[in-house]
């Protein structure tokens, strides 16, 4: 632990595994105070041996769920949006549904946490949102990512919209892109694919590997600090050279 959030109060949903859990621990270990949420509450659970001071059970769906655990939670100095839902398929296989469903998860979830925190932020006069969006949709079309990508292309639009709108105020907003990292959903995806699923995944990958989820940790740490007191509006590819 260095204390590169020393003193500050994170928000993060999705956190109960994945880039979502370790962007919560990678912050309490920096010293942070950190919120945790998620619907799975019983994988939540264990944060609390991470130095996660708080958490609970946060559908991002719900508006009033969203305010309701925001008054809980109290002023915020870092929001950290993970929660986002790969769909699989083209233009062909995304029905109605499929595209609200995924638009409503990956993107007005966003808009409903950063209204929520925000006032509270300006208030204080600083602030870092940092919206996990993807390198899929924002850099790079990929394969049957057709509703995936255009949401995370909105979620790429969405940060730079509210960093413009708020930078004399104080409060900065990026969007991380990540490339392939392996968490459970990853890797659910790679099963579906067939046996040889997840070699298929890591041979796409320049580097020949996975990212992890610490690894994006790491550059949420910095965008969440004062280190980065400099850069808003951007959207970050962290991607192992997938994009070269
Ligand atoms: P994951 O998909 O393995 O886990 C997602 C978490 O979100 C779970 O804990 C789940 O319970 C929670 N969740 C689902 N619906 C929710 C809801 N309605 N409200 C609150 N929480 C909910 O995690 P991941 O793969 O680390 O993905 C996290 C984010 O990173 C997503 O936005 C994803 O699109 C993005 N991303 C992931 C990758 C990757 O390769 N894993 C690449 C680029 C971007």
């Amino acid at each position: 632990m260095s204390d590169r959030l020393k003193g500050k109060r994170a928000f993060v949903t999705a956190a109960a595994v994945g880039i979502g859990r370790a962007c919560a621990v990678a912050f309490a270990r920096e010293g942070a105070t950190v919120f945790a949420t998620d619907i799975d509450e019983a994988k939540l659970a264990a944060l609390k041996n991470e130095g996660v001071a708080e958490i609970a059970k946060l559908d991002v769906r719900d508006s009033a769920a969203v305010a309701a655990v925001a008054r809980r939670a109290g002023r915020a100095d870092i929001l950290l949006n993970a929660a986002g839902f790969v769909h699989h398929g083209t233009v062909l296989e995304c029905s109605d549904e499929d595209w609200n469903f995924s638009f409503d998860l990956n993107v007005k979830s966003m808009h409903r946490t950063i209204k929520a925190f925000l006032p509270a932020m300006l208030e204080a006069g600083h602030g870092s949102i940092v919206n996990i969006s993807s390198a899929a949709g924002v850099f790079k079309a990929a394969p049957n990512r057709y509703v995936y990508g255009a949401t995370k292309a909105a979620v790429a639009a969405l940060t730079r919209s509210v960093a413009t709108d708020f930078i004399t105020k104080g409060v900065r907003c990026n969007c991380i892109c990540p490339g392939t990292i392996e968490t459970p959903s990853m890797l659910q995806r790679a099963a579906t694919a067939g046996p040889g699923g997840r070699d298929m995944f890591v041979a796409r990958q320049p580097m020949g590997r996975l990212g992890t989820a610490e690894e994006i940790a790491s550059l949420a740490v910095y965008l969440a600090s004062d280190e980065s007191s400099f850069t808003t509006g951007v959207a970050h590819i962290i991607d192992g050279g997938w994009t070269l």
